[in-house]
């Protein structure tokens, strides 16, 4: 199938029927929550990673924007599973969207309709089919990170993302892969769709949940493996130079997974190469992602598996 029918509001639907209206709120206001999931076709068969976690932050982020869902969260979750199943794809990338349809034109979202879909596609990797074993250039970004209590960061809506495109912008125009952006304090925070993790001397670092990130679900899993093989984890707050003495920095992300970082603002991290606790977690990741090991209960099986 070149175009897999995609959820809306409790049904599959063909790909040039999911339409909406010109008026509706989200694409005046931003007024969408969404998530990014994958599901991979591992040695053991196709198994969505860490479904529930994602579908669960969806209905938080809907929850700290307002917006009812009408669908609870295992509903949610089957619906994923049946969208990936009537596709007859093995392994894709999934796009749940909560937004504000068209309904009485003005800001308040509460005069307009929540909507909700479920889309799949096919999608290699996110940062060049390279980045997972030489890792990418990337510079300090310009544009800071929402100040606490502006915009909360703690939910991923689109709106949030305008930020992000600028960040991912001047990285790009500057010829870089990626932008980390700093909290308004000055502090790190994370790149403009991935988590970030600096390692020194042995000792693995993030920035703390408070500090305008996203609570990334691959962050969450790369801390429990790391915490599992014995290195200490601290979430910390880091200055930007924290980046320029690493011996090792990498993103994390549901798009981007382990993709080590290799120079930052032209300065070459560690030996410029994947590094070690880099590769060990990478390869532990992969392990559950594409081998189908998986100890900690993170993948769902779709399919005939
Ligand atoms: N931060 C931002 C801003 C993101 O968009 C993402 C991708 N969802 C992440 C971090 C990583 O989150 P996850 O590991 O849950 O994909």
């Amino acid at each position: 199938m070149e175009n897999p029918r995609i959820w809306f509001d409790g049904k599959l639907v063909n790909h040039e029927d999911a339409t909406v209206h010109v008026l509706s709120h989200v694409l005046h206001y931003g007024s969408s929550v969404f998530e990014g999931i994958r599901c991979y076709k591992t040695d053991k068969g196709s198994a969505v990673f860490r479904l529930r976690e994602h579908m669960r932050r969806l209905v938080d982020s809907a929850k700290i924007h307002r917006m009812e869902i009408d669908y609870d969260l295992d509903t949610l979750c089957d619906a994923v599973v049946e969208t990936i199943e009537d596709s007859g794809l093995d392994a894709c990338y999934i796009r749940p969207l909560t937004f504000r349809g068209h309904g009485k034109m003005g800001v308040n979202p509460l005069n307009n309709p929540v909507r909700t879909i479920i889309a799949v596609w096919e999608w290699g990797q996110y940062l060049g089919p390279e980045a997972l074993e030489n890792g990418v250039d990337v510079q300090v970004a310009s544009w800071s990170r929402p100040a606490p209590n502006t915009i909360p960061a703690m939910a991923k809506a689109g709106g949030n993302y305008i930020g992000s495109s600028l960040i991912k912008m001047d990285a790009i125009k500057n010829g870089f892969a990626e932008g980390i952006a700093l909290t308004v304090d000055g502090y790190l925070s994370e790149g403009s769709g991935e988590n970030l993790f600096i390692i020194r001397d042995g000792v693995i670092h993030t920035p703390p949940a408070a500090f305008s990130i996203l609570p990334g679900i691959t962050r969450d899993s790369i801390i429990t493996i790391a915490r599992e093989r014995g290195y200490e984890v601290r979430e910390v707050a880091m200055p930007r130079e924290a980046l320029y003495i690493a011996d090792e920095v990498f993103f994390t992300g549901t798009a981007a997974e382990v993709t080590p970082v290799r120079s930052v603002d032209h300065h070459v991290v560690g030996g410029g190469t994947r590094g070690p606790i880099t590769t060990e977690l990478q390869t532990a990741l992969f392990d559950v992602l594409h081998r189908g090991e998986d100890s900690h209960g993170w993948l769902r099986f779709v399919g005939d598996a």
